[in-house]
Protein backbone atom coordinates (compact mmCIF):
# COMPACT_ATOMS: atom_id res chain seq x y z
CA UNK A 1 0.00 0.00 0.00
CA UNK A 2 1.51 3.51 -0.78
CA UNK A 3 1.76 5.87 2.28
CA UNK A 4 0.05 8.97 1.66
CA UNK A 5 2.51 12.18 3.45
CA UNK A 6 0.49 13.56 6.54
CA UNK A 7 -1.02 16.57 6.12
CA UNK A 8 0.39 19.84 7.14
CA UNK A 9 -0.48 21.30 10.76
CA UNK A 10 -1.65 17.69 11.37
CA UNK A 11 -1.55 17.49 15.33
CA UNK A 12 -3.27 14.15 15.64
CA UNK A 13 -3.76 10.73 13.53
CA UNK A 14 -6.66 8.25 14.45
CA UNK A 15 -4.89 4.62 12.68
CA UNK A 16 -6.40 2.02 11.29
CA UNK A 17 -9.75 2.44 12.53
CA UNK A 18 -12.90 1.52 10.72
CA UNK A 19 -14.37 4.76 9.38
CA UNK A 20 -18.19 5.51 9.02
CA UNK A 21 -18.02 8.15 5.81
CA UNK A 22 -20.92 10.10 4.69
CA UNK A 23 -20.76 7.86 1.60
CA UNK A 24 -19.13 5.00 2.56
CA UNK A 25 -20.35 1.13 2.64
CA UNK A 26 -21.64 1.48 6.49
CA UNK A 27 -22.24 -2.23 6.87
CA UNK A 28 -18.79 -2.92 6.09
CA UNK A 29 -16.52 0.33 6.46
CA UNK A 30 -13.12 0.57 5.39
CA UNK A 31 -9.93 0.56 7.65
CA UNK A 32 -8.37 4.10 7.16
CA UNK A 33 -6.37 6.57 9.01
CA UNK A 34 -8.05 10.24 10.01
CA UNK A 35 -5.03 13.05 10.70
CA UNK A 36 -6.44 16.05 12.77
CA UNK A 37 -4.97 19.65 12.48
CA UNK A 38 -5.75 21.72 15.50
CA UNK A 39 -9.72 21.22 15.94
CA UNK A 40 -10.43 19.99 12.08
CA UNK A 41 -10.20 17.07 10.16
CA UNK A 42 -7.39 17.18 7.74
CA UNK A 43 -7.26 14.76 5.82
CA UNK A 44 -8.25 10.86 5.41
CA UNK A 45 -6.09 8.02 3.61
CA UNK A 46 -6.11 4.33 3.67
CA UNK A 47 -2.61 4.64 5.29
CA UNK A 48 -0.49 8.01 6.02
CA UNK A 49 3.24 7.45 6.49
CA UNK A 50 4.63 6.99 9.35
CA UNK A 51 5.52 9.86 12.22
CA UNK A 52 9.18 11.22 12.01
CA UNK A 53 8.17 14.20 14.27
CA UNK A 54 7.47 13.57 18.17
CA UNK A 55 4.66 16.41 18.53
CA UNK A 56 2.13 14.67 16.11
CA UNK A 57 0.14 11.89 18.75
CA UNK A 58 -0.76 8.87 17.12
CA UNK A 59 -4.35 7.12 18.59
CA UNK A 60 -4.12 3.25 17.53
CA UNK A 61 -7.40 2.39 16.17
CA UNK A 62 -7.05 -0.87 14.62
CA UNK A 63 -10.13 -3.22 15.10
CA UNK A 64 -12.37 0.39 16.62
CA UNK A 65 -15.04 1.73 14.53
CA UNK A 66 -14.65 5.47 14.45
CA UNK A 67 -17.69 7.52 13.84
CA UNK A 68 -19.11 10.73 13.87
CA UNK A 69 -19.73 12.15 17.95
CA UNK A 70 -23.37 11.66 18.23
CA UNK A 71 -25.66 14.79 18.72
CA UNK A 72 -27.99 15.07 21.12
CA UNK A 73 -30.33 17.44 19.98
CA UNK A 74 -32.65 17.64 22.71
CA UNK A 75 -31.39 17.69 26.39
CA UNK A 76 -32.16 19.59 29.41
CA UNK A 77 -29.38 19.93 32.06
CA UNK A 78 -31.61 21.32 34.55
CA UNK A 79 -32.65 17.64 36.05
CA UNK A 80 -29.89 15.11 36.10
CA UNK A 81 -29.91 14.84 39.51
CA UNK A 82 -33.29 13.17 39.26
CA UNK A 83 -32.76 10.09 36.89
CA UNK A 84 -34.18 7.29 38.60
CA UNK A 85 -36.62 8.90 40.38
CA UNK A 86 -40.07 8.50 38.89
CA UNK A 87 -42.15 5.79 36.83
CA UNK A 88 -45.31 5.08 35.97
CA UNK A 89 -45.65 9.35 35.69
CA UNK A 90 -47.90 10.45 32.78
CA UNK A 91 -46.32 13.69 31.28
CA UNK A 92 -48.40 16.13 32.54
CA UNK A 93 -48.36 14.61 36.33
CA UNK A 94 -44.01 13.97 35.53
CA UNK A 95 -44.09 18.45 35.29
CA UNK A 96 -45.17 18.71 38.98
CA UNK A 97 -42.09 16.54 39.74
CA UNK A 98 -39.44 17.56 37.45
CA UNK A 99 -39.86 21.06 36.63
CA UNK A 100 -38.02 23.76 38.28
CA UNK A 101 -40.22 26.21 39.13
CA UNK A 102 -41.48 23.70 41.55
CA UNK A 103 -37.94 23.89 43.07
CA UNK A 104 -36.56 26.27 45.71
CA UNK A 105 -33.59 28.49 44.28
CA UNK A 106 -30.29 26.22 43.40
CA UNK A 107 -26.91 26.93 44.70
CA UNK A 108 -24.02 27.64 42.06
CA UNK A 109 -22.68 24.33 43.40
CA UNK A 110 -25.57 22.03 42.59
CA UNK A 111 -25.86 23.90 39.19
CA UNK A 112 -22.18 22.88 38.28
CA UNK A 113 -22.62 19.19 39.74
CA UNK A 114 -25.36 18.67 37.69
CA UNK A 115 -24.25 20.58 34.50
CA UNK A 116 -20.88 18.26 34.67
CA UNK A 117 -22.46 15.08 35.88
CA UNK A 118 -24.65 15.73 32.88
CA UNK A 119 -21.88 16.61 30.32
CA UNK A 120 -19.82 13.47 31.51
CA UNK A 121 -22.86 10.80 30.73
CA UNK A 122 -23.09 12.28 27.57
CA UNK A 123 -19.28 12.22 26.90
CA UNK A 124 -18.82 8.24 28.30
CA UNK A 125 -21.59 7.62 25.71
CA UNK A 126 -20.15 9.10 22.46
CA UNK A 127 -21.63 12.09 22.30
CA UNK A 128 -19.79 15.01 21.18
CA UNK A 129 -22.35 17.71 21.32
CA UNK A 130 -25.49 18.28 23.47
CA UNK A 131 -28.40 20.58 22.63
CA UNK A 132 -29.02 21.90 26.62
CA UNK A 133 -32.60 23.51 26.50
CA UNK A 134 -32.24 24.86 29.85
CA UNK A 135 -34.50 26.31 32.52
CA UNK A 136 -32.84 28.61 35.24
CA UNK A 137 -35.51 29.34 37.27
CA UNK A 138 -35.56 31.98 39.07
CA UNK A 139 -32.87 33.02 36.46
CA UNK A 140 -29.82 34.14 38.06
CA UNK A 141 -26.70 34.98 35.82
CA UNK A 142 -23.89 33.07 38.62
CA UNK A 143 -26.30 30.54 37.32
CA UNK A 144 -25.87 30.64 33.70
CA UNK A 145 -22.04 31.69 34.32
CA UNK A 146 -21.36 28.25 36.31
CA UNK A 147 -23.04 26.18 33.35
CA UNK A 148 -21.23 27.84 31.03
CA UNK A 149 -17.96 27.40 32.96
CA UNK A 150 -18.89 23.51 33.17
CA UNK A 151 -19.29 23.14 29.89
CA UNK A 152 -15.86 24.93 28.94
CA UNK A 153 -14.22 22.93 31.46
CA UNK A 154 -15.23 19.61 30.77
CA UNK A 155 -14.72 20.06 26.78
CA UNK A 156 -18.20 18.83 24.99
CA UNK A 157 -19.28 20.97 22.38
CA UNK A 158 -23.19 22.55 23.54
CA UNK A 159 -25.75 24.38 21.45
CA UNK A 160 -27.15 25.81 24.37
CA UNK A 161 -30.30 27.39 24.89
CA UNK A 162 -32.47 29.14 27.82
CA UNK A 163 -36.07 28.15 28.02
CA UNK A 164 -38.55 30.44 28.86
CA UNK A 165 -41.97 31.05 28.28
CA UNK A 166 -44.70 33.60 29.28
CA UNK A 167 -48.08 31.42 29.92
CA UNK A 168 -48.59 29.95 32.72
CA UNK A 169 -48.64 25.90 32.46
CA UNK A 170 -52.20 25.84 34.01
CA UNK A 171 -53.90 27.51 31.40
CA UNK A 172 -52.03 24.64 28.76
CA UNK A 173 -53.17 21.72 30.32
CA UNK A 174 -57.18 20.38 29.34
CA UNK A 175 -59.37 20.36 32.36
CA UNK A 176 -56.76 21.48 34.94
CA UNK A 177 -58.87 25.00 36.10
CA UNK A 178 -62.13 23.49 35.62
CA UNK A 179 -61.10 19.94 38.06
CA UNK A 180 -58.82 21.74 40.85
CA UNK A 181 -59.97 23.52 43.11
CA UNK A 182 -58.76 27.51 42.82
CA UNK A 183 -57.10 27.72 45.84
CA UNK A 184 -54.68 24.83 44.58
CA UNK A 185 -53.87 26.77 40.92
CA UNK A 186 -51.18 28.03 42.61
CA UNK A 187 -49.24 25.03 42.79
CA UNK A 188 -49.95 23.97 39.33
CA UNK A 189 -47.08 26.39 37.75
CA UNK A 190 -44.96 25.56 35.00
CA UNK A 191 -41.49 25.77 33.31
CA UNK A 192 -41.21 29.46 33.09
CA UNK A 193 -43.61 32.18 34.75
CA UNK A 194 -44.77 35.33 33.45
CA UNK A 195 -44.19 37.46 36.66
CA UNK A 196 -40.57 37.72 36.20
CA UNK A 197 -39.61 40.84 34.98
CA UNK A 198 -36.77 40.15 34.13
CA UNK A 199 -36.35 40.63 29.89
CA UNK A 200 -34.57 37.04 29.53
CA UNK A 201 -34.35 37.37 26.03
CA UNK A 202 -33.34 41.16 25.99
CA UNK A 203 -30.24 39.55 28.48
CA UNK A 204 -29.72 36.52 26.36
CA UNK A 205 -28.96 38.70 23.18
CA UNK A 206 -26.61 40.80 25.12
CA UNK A 207 -24.51 38.68 27.14
CA UNK A 208 -24.29 35.38 24.99
CA UNK A 209 -25.64 36.75 21.53
CA UNK A 210 -23.74 39.35 21.32
CA UNK A 211 -20.75 38.41 22.63
CA UNK A 212 -17.31 37.27 21.19
CA UNK A 213 -17.73 33.51 20.68
CA UNK A 214 -16.66 31.15 23.02
CA UNK A 215 -15.29 27.62 21.61
CA UNK A 216 -17.37 25.15 21.41
CA UNK A 217 -20.74 27.03 22.27
CA UNK A 218 -23.40 27.47 19.55
CA UNK A 219 -26.32 29.55 20.85
CA UNK A 220 -29.75 28.66 20.12
CA UNK A 221 -32.95 30.05 21.23
CA UNK A 222 -35.87 27.81 23.45
CA UNK A 223 -39.46 28.92 23.70
CA UNK A 224 -40.67 26.10 25.66
CA UNK A 225 -44.06 25.38 23.32
CA UNK A 226 -45.79 27.26 21.48
CA UNK A 227 -49.25 26.60 24.05
CA UNK A 228 -46.59 28.26 26.45
CA UNK A 229 -45.48 31.09 24.62
CA UNK A 230 -47.66 33.84 23.22
CA UNK A 231 -47.67 34.80 19.42
CA UNK A 232 -45.77 38.29 20.18
CA UNK A 233 -43.27 36.08 22.19
CA UNK A 234 -42.59 33.63 19.31
CA UNK A 235 -42.91 35.97 16.56
CA UNK A 236 -39.85 37.97 18.59
CA UNK A 237 -37.82 34.67 18.86
CA UNK A 238 -37.99 33.70 14.85
CA UNK A 239 -37.22 37.37 14.18
CA UNK A 240 -34.19 37.10 16.54
CA UNK A 241 -33.55 33.83 15.00
CA UNK A 242 -33.45 35.10 11.81
CA UNK A 243 -31.45 38.28 12.29
CA UNK A 244 -28.63 35.85 14.09
CA UNK A 245 -29.07 32.91 12.08
CA UNK A 246 -28.71 30.58 15.14
CA UNK A 247 -31.65 27.78 15.70
CA UNK A 248 -34.78 27.86 18.04
CA UNK A 249 -35.82 24.48 19.43
CA UNK A 250 -38.89 24.42 21.20
CA UNK A 251 -41.20 21.16 22.35
CA UNK A 252 -45.16 19.96 20.37
CA UNK A 253 -47.63 17.41 21.11
CA UNK A 254 -45.68 15.35 23.53
CA UNK A 255 -48.31 13.85 25.14
CA UNK A 256 -51.88 13.50 23.89
CA UNK A 257 -53.21 15.78 26.04
CA UNK A 258 -51.16 18.49 24.34
CA UNK A 259 -53.26 18.08 20.89
CA UNK A 260 -56.43 18.07 23.05
CA UNK A 261 -55.75 21.31 24.15
CA UNK A 262 -55.07 22.61 20.73
CA UNK A 263 -58.50 20.76 19.63
CA UNK A 264 -60.31 22.64 22.47
CA UNK A 265 -58.62 26.23 22.20
CA UNK A 266 -57.19 26.53 18.69
CA UNK A 267 -60.47 26.48 16.95
CA UNK A 268 -59.41 29.20 14.73
CA UNK A 269 -56.28 27.23 13.57
CA UNK A 270 -58.46 23.83 13.03
CA UNK A 271 -57.24 22.92 16.42
CA UNK A 272 -53.66 22.98 15.35
CA UNK A 273 -50.60 24.11 17.31
CA UNK A 274 -48.64 23.68 13.89
CA UNK A 275 -51.05 25.71 12.23
CA UNK A 276 -50.93 28.55 14.49
CA UNK A 277 -47.33 28.60 14.02
CA UNK A 278 -47.90 28.74 10.34
CA UNK A 279 -50.19 31.58 10.72
CA UNK A 280 -47.41 33.41 12.96
CA UNK A 281 -44.73 32.68 10.18
CA UNK A 282 -42.71 30.34 12.64
CA UNK A 283 -42.63 27.44 10.42
CA UNK A 284 -38.86 27.85 9.56
CA UNK A 285 -36.34 25.31 8.86
CA UNK A 286 -34.63 27.03 11.76
CA UNK A 287 -37.25 25.51 13.65
CA UNK A 288 -37.58 22.17 15.44
CA UNK A 289 -39.68 20.58 17.31
CA UNK A 290 -38.73 18.01 20.17
CA UNK A 291 -41.36 15.09 20.69
CA UNK A 292 -43.93 15.35 17.42
CA UNK A 293 -45.41 12.79 18.38
CA UNK A 294 -49.25 13.51 18.23
CA UNK A 295 -48.61 15.19 14.91
CA UNK A 296 -51.81 14.80 12.15
CA UNK A 297 -51.10 14.16 8.94
CA UNK A 298 -51.93 17.64 7.45
CA UNK A 299 -49.49 19.08 10.26
CA UNK A 300 -46.85 16.58 8.69
CA UNK A 301 -47.15 18.03 5.28
CA UNK A 302 -46.76 21.68 6.56
CA UNK A 303 -43.60 20.75 8.57
CA UNK A 304 -42.53 19.20 5.42
CA UNK A 305 -43.72 22.31 2.94
CA UNK A 306 -41.45 24.78 5.56
CA UNK A 307 -38.91 23.00 6.04
CA UNK A 308 -39.16 22.69 9.66
CA UNK A 309 -37.63 19.96 12.08
CA UNK A 310 -38.54 17.53 14.81
CA UNK A 311 -36.61 15.78 17.40
CA UNK A 312 -37.84 12.63 18.49
CA UNK A 313 -36.94 11.19 22.21
CA UNK A 314 -38.46 7.92 22.15
CA UNK A 315 -37.43 7.04 25.46
CA UNK A 316 -38.84 9.66 27.30
CA UNK A 317 -42.24 9.61 25.07
CA UNK A 318 -42.74 5.54 26.04
CA UNK A 319 -42.14 6.17 29.82
CA UNK A 320 -44.59 8.91 30.43
CA UNK A 321 -46.89 7.33 28.68
CA UNK A 322 -47.03 9.55 25.73
CA UNK A 323 -46.89 7.44 22.71
CA UNK A 324 -45.16 5.90 19.42
CA UNK A 325 -44.13 8.85 17.19
CA UNK A 326 -45.33 8.50 13.44
CA UNK A 327 -41.61 8.23 12.01
CA UNK A 328 -42.72 6.63 8.80
CA UNK A 329 -44.72 8.96 8.07
CA UNK A 330 -42.16 11.46 8.78
CA UNK A 331 -39.75 10.04 7.07
CA UNK A 332 -41.89 9.08 4.00
CA UNK A 333 -43.04 13.10 4.06
CA UNK A 334 -38.77 14.26 4.14
CA UNK A 335 -39.09 15.98 7.69
CA UNK A 336 -35.85 16.88 9.16
CA UNK A 337 -35.17 13.61 11.99
CA UNK A 338 -32.87 14.81 15.13
CA UNK A 339 -32.38 12.31 17.79
CA UNK A 340 -32.25 13.21 21.42
CA UNK A 341 -32.62 11.61 24.85
CA UNK A 342 -34.79 14.54 26.59
CA UNK A 343 -34.77 14.79 30.93
CA UNK A 344 -32.80 12.63 32.82
CA UNK A 345 -36.09 12.27 35.33
CA UNK A 346 -38.02 10.55 32.59
CA UNK A 347 -35.89 9.33 29.89
CA UNK A 348 -33.32 8.76 32.33
CA UNK A 349 -30.57 7.91 30.44
CA UNK A 350 -28.17 9.96 27.67
CA UNK A 351 -27.57 7.13 25.88
CA UNK A 352 -27.67 7.79 21.74
CA UNK A 353 -27.27 4.04 21.31
CA UNK A 354 -31.04 3.40 23.52
CA UNK A 355 -32.42 6.24 21.51
CA UNK A 356 -31.07 4.48 18.04
CA UNK A 357 -32.61 1.55 18.89
CA UNK A 358 -36.01 2.88 19.38
CA UNK A 359 -36.06 4.92 16.99
CA UNK A 360 -35.72 1.79 14.61
CA UNK A 361 -38.00 -0.17 16.52
CA UNK A 362 -40.79 2.39 16.85
CA UNK A 363 -40.39 2.62 13.18
CA UNK A 364 -40.71 -0.62 12.29
CA UNK A 365 -44.12 -0.14 15.15
CA UNK A 366 -45.54 2.72 13.21
CA UNK A 367 -46.30 1.21 10.02
CA UNK A 368 -47.43 -2.28 9.76
CA UNK A 369 -45.85 -2.46 6.16
CA UNK A 370 -41.98 -2.77 5.91
CA UNK A 371 -40.49 0.46 4.62
CA UNK A 372 -37.05 1.54 4.44
CA UNK A 373 -33.79 -0.41 6.43
CA UNK A 374 -33.76 2.10 9.68
CA UNK A 375 -30.26 1.55 11.34
CA UNK A 376 -28.10 3.87 9.11
CA UNK A 377 -31.63 6.17 9.46
CA UNK A 378 -31.29 6.17 12.99
CA UNK A 379 -27.55 7.00 12.94
CA UNK A 380 -28.29 9.64 10.73
CA UNK A 381 -30.62 10.92 13.07
CA UNK A 382 -27.93 10.79 15.83
CA UNK A 383 -25.52 12.67 13.92
CA UNK A 384 -26.09 14.32 10.53
CA UNK A 385 -29.57 15.38 10.98
CA UNK A 386 -28.87 16.58 14.68
CA UNK A 387 -25.90 18.68 13.05
CA UNK A 388 -28.56 20.25 10.50
CA UNK A 389 -30.82 21.14 13.49
CA UNK A 390 -28.48 23.30 14.80
CA UNK A 391 -27.49 24.58 11.44
CA UNK A 392 -24.26 23.14 12.13
CA UNK A 393 -24.38 20.69 9.00
CA UNK A 394 -21.20 21.98 7.45
CA UNK A 395 -19.17 21.89 10.69
CA UNK A 396 -20.05 18.15 12.53
CA UNK A 397 -22.14 15.40 12.07
CA UNK A 398 -20.01 13.64 9.43
CA UNK A 399 -16.16 12.21 9.13
CA UNK A 400 -14.71 14.48 6.00
CA UNK A 401 -12.16 16.93 5.80
CA UNK A 402 -13.08 20.55 6.91
CA UNK A 403 -15.60 18.81 9.53
CA UNK A 404 -14.30 19.64 13.18
CA UNK A 405 -12.39 16.98 14.34
CA UNK A 406 -15.72 15.48 16.98
CA UNK A 407 -15.51 11.68 16.70
CA UNK A 408 -16.56 8.74 18.87
CA UNK A 409 -13.86 5.38 18.65
CA UNK A 410 -15.52 2.10 19.94
CA UNK A 411 -13.38 -0.70 20.74
CA UNK A 412 -14.74 -3.65 18.99
CA UNK A 413 -13.10 -6.56 20.76
CA UNK A 414 -16.59 -7.46 22.66
CA UNK A 415 -19.03 -10.10 21.89
CA UNK A 416 -21.45 -6.73 20.10
CA UNK A 417 -19.07 -6.96 17.41
CA UNK A 418 -18.50 -10.85 16.70
CA UNK A 419 -19.00 -12.03 13.83
CA UNK A 420 -19.21 -8.99 12.49
CA UNK A 421 -22.15 -9.02 9.91
CA UNK A 422 -23.52 -4.87 9.47
CA UNK A 423 -21.34 -2.32 11.44
CA UNK A 424 -24.39 -0.10 11.20
CA UNK A 425 -26.85 -2.91 12.46
CA UNK A 426 -24.77 -4.12 15.07
CA UNK A 427 -24.20 -0.56 16.17
CA UNK A 428 -27.74 0.36 16.31
CA UNK A 429 -29.05 -3.22 17.22
CA UNK A 430 -26.57 -4.64 19.73
CA UNK A 431 -23.95 -2.04 20.85
CA UNK A 432 -25.36 -0.43 24.17
CA UNK A 433 -22.40 2.07 24.64
CA UNK A 434 -20.02 -1.04 26.40
CA UNK A 435 -17.85 0.09 23.79
CA UNK A 436 -17.27 3.59 23.76
CA UNK A 437 -13.28 3.88 24.34
CA UNK A 438 -12.11 7.25 23.28
CA UNK A 439 -14.12 10.74 22.22
CA UNK A 440 -12.45 13.29 20.50
CA UNK A 441 -14.06 16.85 20.96
CA UNK A 442 -12.61 19.86 18.65
CA UNK A 443 -9.81 17.78 17.82
CA UNK A 444 -8.93 16.92 21.73
CA UNK A 445 -8.92 13.71 23.71
CA UNK A 446 -11.81 14.37 26.12
CA UNK A 447 -12.61 10.65 26.69
CA UNK A 448 -9.10 8.11 26.29
CA UNK A 449 -9.72 4.57 28.06
CA UNK A 450 -13.11 5.13 29.33
CA UNK A 451 -12.12 8.31 31.51
CA UNK A 452 -12.61 11.98 31.00
CA UNK A 453 -9.21 13.36 30.38
CA UNK A 454 -10.37 17.05 31.25
CA UNK A 455 -11.75 16.48 35.13
CA UNK A 456 -11.04 14.26 37.43
CA UNK A 457 -14.51 11.79 37.36
CA UNK A 458 -14.14 11.30 41.26
CA UNK A 459 -14.34 14.86 41.67
CA UNK A 460 -17.84 14.96 40.00
CA UNK A 461 -19.04 12.46 41.77
CA UNK A 462 -18.13 13.36 44.67
CA UNK A 463 -19.25 17.40 43.88
CA UNK A 464 -22.83 15.38 43.25
CA UNK A 465 -22.47 13.74 46.92
CA UNK A 466 -22.03 16.79 48.50
CA UNK A 467 -25.08 18.61 47.08
CA UNK A 468 -27.64 15.21 47.01
CA UNK A 469 -29.00 15.73 50.57
CA UNK A 470 -30.43 19.26 49.47
CA UNK A 471 -32.06 17.85 46.42
CA UNK A 472 -33.17 14.80 47.97
CA UNK A 473 -34.99 16.86 50.86
CA UNK A 474 -36.53 19.28 47.91
CA UNK A 475 -37.57 16.31 45.75
CA UNK A 476 -39.40 14.35 49.07
CA UNK A 477 -41.47 17.60 49.60
CA UNK A 478 -42.12 18.22 46.09
CA UNK A 479 -43.50 14.57 46.07
CA UNK A 480 -45.59 15.34 49.48
CA UNK A 481 -46.71 17.60 47.49
CA UNK A 482 -47.94 16.13 44.32
CA UNK A 483 -49.21 13.30 46.66
CA UNK A 484 -51.88 15.91 48.13
CA UNK A 485 -53.05 16.43 44.78
CA UNK A 486 -53.14 13.04 42.88
CA UNK A 487 -57.04 12.57 43.28
CA UNK A 488 -57.48 15.36 40.74
CA UNK A 489 -54.40 15.17 38.64
CA UNK A 490 -56.21 11.46 38.37
CA UNK A 491 -59.33 13.07 37.27
CA UNK A 492 -58.02 15.31 34.83
CA UNK A 493 -55.81 12.31 33.60
CA UNK A 494 -58.48 9.94 33.20
CA UNK A 495 -61.01 12.42 31.00
CA UNK A 496 -57.85 13.38 28.96
CA UNK A 497 -57.45 10.05 27.98
CA UNK A 498 -61.04 9.59 27.62
CA UNK A 499 -61.76 12.24 25.15
CA UNK A 500 -61.93 11.31 21.84
CA UNK A 501 -59.16 12.35 18.96
CA UNK A 502 -59.35 11.44 15.28
CA UNK A 503 -55.98 9.65 15.85
CA UNK A 504 -53.89 7.56 18.11
CA UNK A 505 -50.49 7.09 19.24
CA UNK A 506 -50.58 4.68 21.79
CA UNK A 507 -53.46 3.45 23.46
CA UNK A 508 -54.16 -0.52 22.12
CA UNK A 509 -57.58 -1.70 22.17
CA UNK A 510 -58.74 -5.13 22.97
ZN1 LIG B 1 -37.71 18.53 26.56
Amino acid sequence: MSLQSIPAGTTLIIRGGRAILPLADWHEPDTLDIAIAGNEIAGIAPRFAAVADAPIEELDARGHLVLPGFINAHYHSHDVLAKGTLEEVPLETWRLYALPPQYPPRSVEEVRARTLLGALECLRSGMTTIQDMLTLYPFESRHLDAVMQAYKEIGIRVVFSLQYADRKGLETIPYWKDIFPKDLHPLLSSAAEPERQLDLLAHFESTCLGAPPRPRVHWALGPSAPERCSSALMARTMELARRYDIPVYSHIYESRGMALQARLTLREHGGSLIKRLAAEGALDPLLNLAHSVWLARDEIDLLAATGTGVVLNPQGNLKMKCGIPPIRALQDAGVRIGLGCDNCSCSDAQNMFMAMKLFALLAAASDPLPGPPQAAAALRAATESGAESARLGHAIGRIAPGYKADLTVIDMSDPTWSPLNSAVRQLVHVEAGRGVRHVIVDGAVVVRDRRLTTIDEDEIYDAVEAVMPGFRRDFAAISERVKRLQPWLDAAHQRMVSTKLEFDRIYIPF
